[in-house]
C-alpha cells in the first residue's frame, strides 16, 4: 500500500498511522521524495483501507499489489515528466533524443559531436567515461578528467550530459558534471548503487539487465525511488536470448509493457539493442511505435575508428537522417501529424 502524507502531518499523526500499520502487521517505510512524503506499507493481511485513509494527516491511500509500488501506474496514473534545467522536458509527450559516442575519447571528438548535436537540435549528449567492458584489456574510459573536459564544452553549448556511473564511490566526484546518471545493464541490480542514486538530486536512467526481467527492472527502479529520487527513466537496451545473429535481442514488447506498468518515461537504446549499425534505424523506429518516450543512440564522427562499440555506432549523416525519421514517427504516433 502507498500512503501519501499531507505536507503538514504532525509527529503525533504519523505515530498514529504507524500504530495502525503495526496493528495489521504491515512493515512501514517512510519515503521522502521530490514530490512528497509517502509511507509504503508491505504486509499480507486484508484490511479496511478506509480505517487508514480517513486518519488525519493522510492525503491519499492506494492498494498496490505489485512487488514494486512507487513506480507502478496503479498508483500514479499520470505519466512522470522529468525536467532538466534549460527547459528540457522528458516524458509525457516530449520526445527525448540523446546521442553521442559510446566512449568519450578526446577533446576534438567532444567538439565535433557537440557541433553535430547542435546542428540537429539534439540537446542531450551521451558518452561513457567509465566503461564496463567484457574484457579488461579493452578501452575503459577517460575517467573523471574526461568528464570534466566534456563538461566544459557541453556547458558552453547548452548541451546536457548523460553518462554511466559504475560505483557508489564515483558519484560524489561526478555529481557536479552530470545531468543524468546512467546505470548500465551490468549494474542494473547493483542495489548499493541504486540505493545511493536514490539520494542524489539528479535524474537516473536505469538500463535493463542483460538477462533481467521487466519485473526486476521495475523493482530496481523502486530501489531508487524508495530512497527519495523520483526522477527515473527506464531503458530497454536488448536482452540476451539464444539468438546469436546479432549482439542482443531488442525486446520491443517490453517498451509497450513498461508503458502500461509504470508512469516513468521509457527510453529505447537501439544501438546496444541490436548491436549492428545497419539495423539501428529500423529498431529505433519500431521502438518509437511501441511507445518509447525517447531514444538514446551511439554516434561518432568516424564509427570505424571508435574506441568502443563502433560496429553499432552511426555516422553523423546516418544519425541526421534518423533524427528526422524519429521525430516524424513520434509525431505520427502522438497524432501531431507529419512534420516537426
Ligand atoms: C553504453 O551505454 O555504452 C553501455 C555500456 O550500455 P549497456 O550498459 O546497456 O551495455
Ligand atoms: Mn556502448
Amino acid at each position: 500500500m502507498i500512503i501519501q502524507l499531507e505536507k503538514g502531518i504532525t509527529p503525533e499523526q504519523l505515530e498514529r498511522l504507524r500504530d495502525k500499520l503495526r496493528e495489521i502487521q504491515y512493515k512501514a517505510t517512510h519515503v521522502s521524495a521530490q514530490n512528497g512524503d509517502y509511507i509504503i506499507g508491505v504486509g499480507k493481511k486484508e484490511f479496511d483501507i478506509r480505517a487508514i485513509g480517513t486518519l488525519p494527516g493522510i492525503r491519499d491511500i492506494h492498494r498496490v499489489s505489485d512487488d514494486y509500488k512507487l513506480v507502478s501506474k496503479k498508483w500514479r496514473v499520470e505519466d512522470t515528466l522529468i525536467e532538466l534545467d534549460g527547459g528540457i522536458e522528458l516524458g509525457t509527450g516530449h520526445f527525448a533524443l540523446m546521442a553521442g559516442p559510446c566512449s568519450i575519447e578526446s577533446e576534438g571528438q567532444v567538439e565535433e559531436t557537440i557541433a553535430h548535436l547542435l546542428a540537429n537540435g539534439v540537446r542531450i549528449m551521451r558518452g561513457g567515461v567509465y566503461k564496463p567492458r567484457s574484457s579488461p584489456y579493452s578501452f575503459r574510459g577517460l575517467g573523471i578528467d574526461g568528464l570534466k573536459l566534456w563538461y566544459e564544452k557541453a556547458r558552453e553549448a547548452g548541451i546536457k550530459i548523460i553518462t554511466e556511473v559504475m560505483m557508489v564511490e564515483q558519484i560524489e566526484a561526478m555529481l557536479p558534471y552530470v545531468d543524468i546518471f546512467q546505470v548500465g545493464a551490468r549494474n542494473s541490480q547493483n542495489f548499493n548503487l541504486l540505493d545511493a542514486l536514490g539520494e542524489v538530486g539528479k535524474p537516473v536512467l536505469l538500463k535493463r539487465g542483460i538477462s533481467g526481467t521487466i519485473d526486476e527492472l521495475l523493482q530496481a527502479a523502486e530501489y531508487i525511488f524508495s530512497n527519495g529520487n523520483e526522477r527515473i527513466l527506464l531503458c530497454e537496451r536488448g536482452i540476451r536470448t539464444y539468438e546469436t545473429a546479432y549482439r542482443n535481442t531488442m525486446d520491443i514488447n517490453a517498451i509497450a509493457m513498461l508503458k502500461e506498468k509504470t508512469h516513468l518515461p521509457v527510453i529505447a537504446d537501439p544501438s546496444h539493442g541490436v548491436g549492428l549499425r545497419r539495423f539501428v534505424d529500423k529498431v529505433a523506429l519500431a521502438s518509437v511505435m511501441a511507445g518509447a518516450d525517447g531514444i538514446i543512440m551511439e554516434v561518432h564522427e568516424q564509427p570505424e575508428k571508435a574506441f568502443s562499440d563502433g560496429q553499432q555506432t552511426l555516422s553523423f549523416p546516418e544519425a541526421e537522417r534518423l533524427y528526422k525519421q524519429l521525430r516524424m514517427a513520434f509525431n505520427l504516433r502522438e497524432g501531431f501529424g507529419p512534420g516537426f
